[in-house]
């Protein structure tokens, strides 16, 4: 019978303890082991990073970096790769603690010389063999998934064999073939302002009415987030045309109603059908399909249209009138940028000028803004989604000419009645923001970013991914800046006991993962 290779990284330096570790593992009846041994924690790093072991043996006292670390950098940096910690006697403390941060197992050094080693050794390696099958199983359940799991309706994968075997058949049969892919309108700020749950609770919903208008023979597929297909068989255009429409005036007089929360949400459809010209693949249908619905988007949303309909508009020159008005919007942007620019210096102006007790929170807006805007970036947004951050961070305060100045001047504790009162500026100033009907996208960001992550912010206890996302970035940056250059109430912390604050509160009050990415800007900057 060959024998099984296994391949160890020995992080070691203790040249007996090293021999003894090599001698134990050496002939074995059923597994070869080849170890490499490396002398310092940058020795194993490079190794363990350019190899791949089936298990890595690191002693607690590894010169440059402990185990414990070593272990922390290979899970980060996803080596996956078993780790079994080496501790001195009377150290096994730190073999628990490094179990509980994912080791497979911890020998003793006096451990080591027995038994006890290649017991460790086989079991860690079983183990991860376990895990990799389960892991390869549930990929491949995956992949032989045909729903969606949010929908139920069939994935993509599944749509794409569908598509492909109906086409077929409308070839042989001589049959139409006529599909509808559509698209919920304003989705993002559907999720921006009623949060994710809401969101999925939408998409769900969504389904059950496609389910509902659809023939039994017809296939309705989740095509990407907030993307459906409908596949009619046997159908020519006329009949997707009154289909489409049916589920076009469907979602428009419905209401998806969950919790405090009420909404309708609009759709667009765009139909193609291989009475078209030109099909030749169903490759074809989707992309003539999608041509239609860009067209259907760009009449208003809300609206159907037909792959024929945009040749025609086409063939009429309609062209030159798209791309007209394509660029008349695209200035017009830069224009409305402007715009909101001079609004916000002005209110600024006016709000210095109402409330002396501006100047504070006048500053604290700027300063947010730019480590909002960072900070956005780093989050690898849009530029767009950076605009709308800085312009967020800036206005996210004007509530505050709202609140009495004898409570914003206050030197002393605020009693709760006062800070209830406080509590009102996310709610005013939103109020007073929403009148210029410019800040659409801003608003959610303003009205939540007292949330907190854990469900105790206001002025809605949302929680988690609830919050806007902008909301949670915002939450992060201002109490950064409150923090560190003091308020009224608490002295100014200096920058390690802020970012120390800020790790303490992250998952409670913050977003964990926008702490991170925060907390590795900040030093990046170093
Ligand atoms: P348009 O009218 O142009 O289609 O605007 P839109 O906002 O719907 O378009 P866009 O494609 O920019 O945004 C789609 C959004 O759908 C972005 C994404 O966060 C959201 N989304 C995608 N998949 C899911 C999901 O599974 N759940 C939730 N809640 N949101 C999703
Ligand atoms: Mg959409
Ligand atoms: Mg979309």
């Amino acid at each position: 019978m060959s024998k099984e290779n296994v391949h160890i990284l020995l992080a070691d330096n203790n040249r007996p303890d090293i021999d003894i570790i090599k001698s134990a593992l050496s002939n074995h009846d059923d597994i070869k082991y080849n170890i490499d041994t490396a002398l310092s924690g940058t020795d194993t790093l490079k190794k363990a990073t350019d190899n791949k072991f089936d298990l890595v043996l690191v002693t607690q006292d590894l010169p440059g970096m402990n185990g414990l670390e070593m272990l922390k950098e290979i899970t980060e940096r996803k080596l996956g790769m078993p780790v079994i910690l080496i501790v001195a006697e009377g150290s096994e403390k730190l073999g628990v603690k490094a179990m509980d941060k994912g080791a497979y197992d911890y020998l003793t050094r006096e451990e080591i010389k027995t038994v006890a080693l290649s017991r460790a050794v086989r079991r860690a390696i079983q183990r991860k063999k376990l895990e990799d099958d389960i892991r390869e199983s549930v990929a491949k359940l995956e992949k032989m998934a045909i729903r969606d799991g949010l929908t139920g309706l069939y994935n993509h994968h599944h749509f794409r064999e569908v598509l492909r075997n109906e086409y077929k058949k409308a070839k042989r049969h001589l049959q139409p073939l006529s599909c509808i892919m559509m698209d919920l309108d304003h989705f993002k700020s559907v999720n921006d302002t009623c949060g994710h749950q809401f969101g999925d609770f939408v998409l769900a919903k969504s389904a059950e009415i496609l389910k509902r208008l659809v023939r039994d023979t017809d296939f309705v597929a989740r095509y990407g987030g907030e993307e459906f297909f409908v596949i009619l068989p046997n159908t020519n255009l006329q009949g997707a045309f009154i289909l489409a429409e049916r589920i076009r005036y469907a979602f428009e007089n419905n209401v998806f109603k969950k919790g405090e929360f009420s909404k309708t949400v609009t759709i667009s459809l765009g139909i193609s059908s291989t009475l078209d010209n030109d099909v030749i693949s169903d490759d074809s249908l989707i992309e003539n399909a999608d041509k239609a619905l860009y067209r259907a988007k760009w009449r208003g949303r809300n609206n159907v249209c037909t792959f024929d309909e945009t040749e025609v508009e086409e063939a009429a020159g309609v062209r030159e009138e798209i791309k007209k008005i394509e660029d008349f919007t695209n200035r017009l942007r830069g224009f409305n940028d402007n715009i909101k620019e001079t609004y916000i210096e002005s209110a600024n102006k006016i709000s210095l000028e109402l409330n002396k007790g501006w100047d504070y929170f006048s500053e604290h807006s700027s300063r947010v803004s730019r480590y909002a805007g960072k900070l956005t970036k780093e989050l690898l947004l849009s530029d767009e989604e950076v605009n709308v951050m800085k312009r967020a961070a800036l206005l996210h305060d004007l509530g505050m000419i709202g609140i009495n100045s004898k409570i914003l001047k206050k030197k002393s504790k605020l009693t709760d009645e006062e800070y209830n009162l406080i509590k009102r500026h996310s709610n005013i100033g939103v109020k007073i923001i929403e009148r210029t009907k410019l800040f659409y996208e801003e608003l959610p960001i303003i009205l939540h970013h007292h949330e907190r992550y854990d469900g105790s912010g206001y002025p809605h206890k949302l929680k988690g991914d609830n919050i806007p996302y902008g909301a949670r970035i915002l939450a992060v940056v201002e109490a950064y800046d409150a923090m560190t250059t003091g308020t009224v109430y608490r002295k100014a912390g200096s920058r390690e006991e802020t970012v120390s604050e800020l790790k303490t509160c992250s998952g409670k009050q913050f977003d964990p993962h926008i702490v991170d990415v925060f907390v590795k800007m900040l030093e990046k900057a170093d």
